[in-house]
């Protein structure tokens, strides 16, 4: 995989951000390939679709690509606010690659975030712009993706190492069963893994309980937190996310 932008695309283009989304959709066409099913190259849909940036033709996956200087930050900005919450209670969600690229137009992290991973209370509404603006009174939104799981980070490229294409397709397979759940499940599994993720490899019953006071905050009309805790600790357990060693002992996997 070859990290570097072409930047002699950039010649014809004088605005800087026309210039990144140039070289990194350039960059994503030579040597992205599709996390799902491994399938390179990924197509480009034309310009200005508001569905996604890319497709595969292989298992028809679509991805959309932001791009960003320098270091990974956890707020990403995006477009409008309405839009992107319709677009998160609707399938037609894409799954997003996120781009970071350094002051020498090399690639430093590339990461898809599956679109099962995007939940409601991700998104952020920013204020509407003011009335001196072109488009006065547009609300735009932020994505927080402080609130993603590990496994819904899947780093193609991580501190400018590619990661083995086998080992990408997998991590990305792996929770493809969060998008036949429903939304509230979902939502409980979700916040299950984000759990996880704070304990150490090996952890007991009574690490995992630890955690009831958040979600019954967040769940407040669930009256049984520690049954539910359990069912979803079997959840991530069968779908080998976790194992169970036996007398509430449990390690990640
Ligand atoms: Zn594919």
């Amino acid at each position: 995989m070859n990290l570097q932008f072409n930047q002699s695309l950039a010649k014809s283009y004088k605005s800087a951000s026309q210039i990144i989304r140039v070289l990194s959709e350039d960059w994503v066409s030579r040597e992205g390939y599709c996390p799902n099913c491994g399938n390179q190259p990924l197509s480009e849909f034309a310009n200005n679709q508001p569905v996604a940036d890319f497709y595969c033709q292989s298992c028809a996956e679509q991805y959309e690509l932001k791009s960003k200087k320098a270091k990974l930050s956890y707020i990403i900005n995006d477009g409008a606010y309405a839009t992107m919450m319709a677009r998160i209670h609707s399938d037609n969600n894409p799954n997003f690659f996120f781009l970071t690229y350094s002051p020498e137009f090399i690639v430093n992290n590339f990461l898809i975030i599956p679109k099962h991973f995007f939940t409601a209370d991700m998104i952020i509404e920013r204020p509407p712009l003011p009335a001196t603006a072109r488009r006065a009174g547009w609300v735009g939104c932020n994505i927080n993706l402080k609130k993603v799981p590990e496994l819904g980070k899947v780093f193609l490229v991580k501190n400018q190492q590619p990661m083995p294409n086998e080992q990408v397709t997998e991590q990305f397979q792996k929770t493809l069963f969060l998008r036949n759940q429903k939304s509230l499940s979902r939502g409980w599994t979700l916040d299950m893994m984000r759990c996880v993720d704070k304990l150490p490899t090996h952890f007991n019953l009574q690490d995992a309980y630890r955690f009831a006071d958040y979600l019954q905050l967040r769940y407040p009309n669930n009256n049984h937190i520690k049954d539910k805790i359990r069912q979803q600790l079997q959840i991530l357990r069968d779908k080998g996310l976790i194992e169970f060693l036996g007398n509430g002992r449990y390690r990640k996997l």
